[in-house]
């Protein structure tokens, strides 16, 4: 017998919509290219949709076809997310940090026929167009009287001539719910970059989870700012979800710099702000020296990398902000597992809150997880046992666009996984802690080193910038870890220094072999560190031991 409920597909437009119709008069602020603040209402957003939508059917753009940006977090990407998305096209947003030829590549293989872009990226724009034949239309995303004549890009509009004639009325039309809404290609640091193809109903049950208490916690009382990009998996989703909640959206543009970023915190009233850990640094860099305090913000939620414990405490300490640490990928959408305490650990001492508020987080419904072993065999969740993170959900890969086989691995019940690549443990409530990427695994005399942990130390040195632990190979022990230590402008510390500020934060055979100070780690076009490249450059590097 099936339930008689009304069987409605769960669709982006219906986010829009609602957010129309229930909280029209919540506020939309961006600081836009130009520099200026741009501020509007959900109402406007939802109307400029739906002129989106208009000019797409005008250029008879398919069903299902690809509409791509290169665009900052700002209203009118905004726009494009629930415009292009909602009249059943995918929105295919593009990491401009990434070198023009991929670009390029990526642009061809996704068959992209619009490209939105900030005026940030004309230069990418221009170095790329004429390699991609599929796009019929490049929209500046600009005023009509900002667009520049000569910039030698043929069938160039600016956004505004491009939308303003449009209707503002709009019938969004309805469809399966499996539909593909948008795409994200990850990282590729390694051969051609893969995309994640979501769907509508991933979507909007991810925007379900992400809002949940034990989740962002998002509510029409807070005023979000999402410092990570909208190109970066649909910045953690909080568009999705801000338009299903009515919280306050503020968009900091290009502006990423810690000085920035604080700016738009204070001039809001932001309660709540999403970013990787090396935005949060510069944030509170430029803090500290100036003195300066929040009047308003009291969570942020710190992922995509490991958010280093003397981070969580500063803005626990320093600034009364809780850390929400978070784990996840492309892959998932990309929300796998938040860190937020159970009741029974709220009386603990505060060392030991500590050490559960540096994992990643426990699961959140609709992503289940688990750890194994090389043989697939499920480890135990004891917090010690490592193994390979393996997840699965409605808003989980189950291929890759184009893509060749499945990603996934079937388990002894025949249910399929998909592989993280990750490595990690569980303990028994579940917190799950990354301790290494598998391929980036350090083994020492057959025992695991988590370079996280010797980061994480590192890092908590006065003198130390950054930190990368890479292992190198040992002829008795496999494999023995060193960091590579970017210091702090005028900071001064030694290798003996920084090896005797290892002791007693961790095990005697964990602490590294020796240090490299480096002038800078090299990082990825997503903010990562990329530990391949940084192998390259040291691949004449020897132990002093050896
Ligand atoms: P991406 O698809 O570029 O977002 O990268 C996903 C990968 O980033 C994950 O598989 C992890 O290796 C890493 N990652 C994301 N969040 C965290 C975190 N909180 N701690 C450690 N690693 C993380």
């Amino acid at each position: 017998m099936l339930g008689l409920m009304q069987d409605q597909p769960l669709l982006i437009s219906s986010l829009i919509d609602f957010a129309d119709k229930h909280h029209g008069d919540g506020e939309v602020v961006s600081r836009r290219v130009e520099g200026d603040i741009h501020r509007y209402t959900w109402s406007d957003v939802a109307r400029r949709s739906r002129q989106v939508a208009h000019a797409l059917d005008g250029m008879k753009i398919g069903f299902s076809d690809r509409v791509a940006t290169i665009a900052w977090n700002g209203y009118r990407h905004l726009e494009l997310y629930f415009g292009v998305s909602g009249s059943g096209r995918v929105l295919h947003t593009i990491n401009p940090r990434l070198h023009p030829e991929q670009i390029a590549w990526i642009v061809n293989h996704a068959e992209d026929q619009v490209l939105c872009f900030d005026m940030t990226f004309l230069p990418i724009i221009q170095a790329v167009h004429s390699k991609c034949p599929i796009v019929k239309q490049w929209v500046a995303m600009c005023d009509a009287d900002k667009l520049p004549t000569d910039t030698g890009i043929p069938n160039l509009v600016s956004y505004e001539a491009w939308i303003g004639s449009q209707s503002i009325s709009y019938q969004w039309p309805v469809f399966d719910e499996n539909t593909a809404s948008s795409m994200c290609y990850t990282s590729g640091t390694t051969g051609n970059p893969k995309a994640a193809l979501y769907s509508h109903r991933s979507t909007t049950l991810h925007a379900y989870a992400a809002a949940l208490p034990d989740v962002m916690c998002i509510s029409a009382r807070d005023a979000i700012l999402p410092v990570v990009p909208m190109f970066h998996v649909n910045a953690w989703g909080i568009p999705y979800s801000a338009a299903l909640t009515g919280a306050k959206l503020v968009f900091p543009g290009p502006g990423m710099d810690g000085k920035s970023v604080y700016e738009m915190i204070e001039n809001e009233g932001v309660t709540y702000a999403a970013g990787v850990p090396t935005v949060w640094q510069m944030l509170l860099t430029y803090m500290k020296p100036n003195g300066l305090k929040f009047s308003t913000l009291k969570r942020t939620v710190i992922g995509g990398s490991a958010c280093p414990p003397a981070m969580i405490d500063a803005f626990r300490d320093d600034y009364g902000v809780e850390v929400l640490h978070a784990w996840g990928m492309t892959e998932l959408s990309p929300l796998g597992t938040l860190c937020t305490l159970k009741n029974k650990h709220l009386k603990l001492p505060k060392e030991e809150q500590m050490k559960l508020l540096m994992k990643q987080g426990r699961a959140i419904y609709g992503v289940d997880m688990k750890i194994v072993n090389d043989a697939g065999g499920e480890q135990p969740h004891d917090g010690k046992s490592y193994g390979d993170l393996l997840v699965r959900g409605p808003w989980v890969v189950s291929s890759y666009y184009k893509g060749e086989g499945s990603p996934l691995v079937k388990d002894k019940d025949g249910l399929d996984w998909f592989p993280t690549g990750d490595v990690a443990t569980i303990d028994a409530d579940g917190f799950m802690q990354i301790t290494d990427r598998s391929k980036d695994v350090i083994k020492s005399g057959g025992e695991w080193i988590s370079s996280i942990d010797i980061e994480n130390i590192a890092v908590a040195h006065p003198a130390v910038a950054m930190a990368a632990c890479i292992g190198v190979a040992h002829p008795k022990w496999d494999e023995r870890p060193i960091v590579a230590v970017v210091k702090k402008p005028d900071a001064q510390v030694s290798r003996e220094e920084l090896l005797a500020f290892y002791e007693g934060k961790t095990a005697k055979w964990q602490i590294p072999d020796d240090v490299v100070f480096v002038d800078a780690i090299p990082i990825g076009a997503t903010g990562k560190m990329l530990k391949t490249k940084l192998r390259e450059q040291l691949k004449d590097y020897k132990l002093p031991t050896v």
